[in-house]
């Protein structure tokens, strides 16, 4: 008996193969990661069991409610909304990975907290492609001093880059801001010389998939084409 979640991700992870053929693109470089905020467990649990064990999470507090309720199943969860540096300690062990680090004063506190934990943390910055003021992320123009920044944090290891398309119906507007992350981590790249870091680029969600998987994204955030329109009244 396969439930509705698993049919959900497995015609999400269809379209993925085929958007994926069409750009030449192999399809197992790209990694389809569920965003589960807002869902309950018992949902959450449908999706780890079709074989999906890395989550999206938004929120610190969500995170730690839901890992007792988890806890008897293998998965992973990744931060992808803002971290104040206050919850910083909260967040520490229960995630793999924070997507979000846009600012110095972050990492720095990350850092802090690792070296006192003894433990270490992998990040991806997030970068403010859009330039939506409602929108985090380090402007494109300082992401690589951050990076550099960043880098002297030993505790802290940059996966990558993360963003958010422009909240637009203008694809080429949405493709803009990928492109742009792409030219970032080729930058990033270039200046570090290692092509096997800052691999990850986290981009891409429910409604812009296919530009995002058409720009080289490797990891899809996708909540509402999964699990549903999300119902914040409840969570
Ligand atoms: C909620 C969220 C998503 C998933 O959005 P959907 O449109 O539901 O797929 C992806 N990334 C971030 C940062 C989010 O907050």
């Amino acid at each position: 008996m396969s439930s509705l979640i698993a049919a959900k991700l497995a015609a999400v992870q269809q379209q993925i193969q085929e958007i994926a053929a069409h750009c030449d693109r192999n399809p197992q470089s790209i990694t389809l990661m569920p965003v589960s905020k807002t869902v309950a467990p018992e949902t959450i649990r449908e999706a780890i069991a079709a074989g999906y064990p890395l989550l999206g999470e938004n929120k610190v507090q969500e995170i730690q409610s839901k890992a007792a309720a988890l806890a008897d199943m293998p998965h992973q969860v990744h931060l992808i909304g803002h971290l104040q540096t206050n919850k910083v300690k909260d967040v520490i062990g229960l995630v793999s990975c924070v997507q979000s680090v846009d600012s110095l004063k972050l990492a720095k506190k990350m850092q802090q907290r690792l070296e006192f934990v003894d433990s270490h943390l992998d990040i991806l910055i997030q970068v403010n492609t859009s330039g939506e003021d409602s929108k985090n992320g380090i402007a494109p123009e300082q992401a690589l001093d951050l990076i550099d920044a960043v880098c002297a944090f030993e505790r802290l290891s940059i996966k990558g880059l993360m963003t958010i398309g422009a909240n637009t119906d203008n694809e080429e507007a949405i493709r803009a801001c990928f492109r742009q992350l792409r030219q970032l981590q080729i930058a990033a790249q270039h200046k570090y010389g290692a092509y096997s870091d800052f691999a990850v680029l986290s981009m891409g969600m429910s409604a812009d998939m296919k530009i995002a998987i058409e720009e080289g994204s490797t990891l899809l955030r996708v909540g509402s084409a999964i699990f549903g329109a999300r119902d914040y009244a409840a969570s």
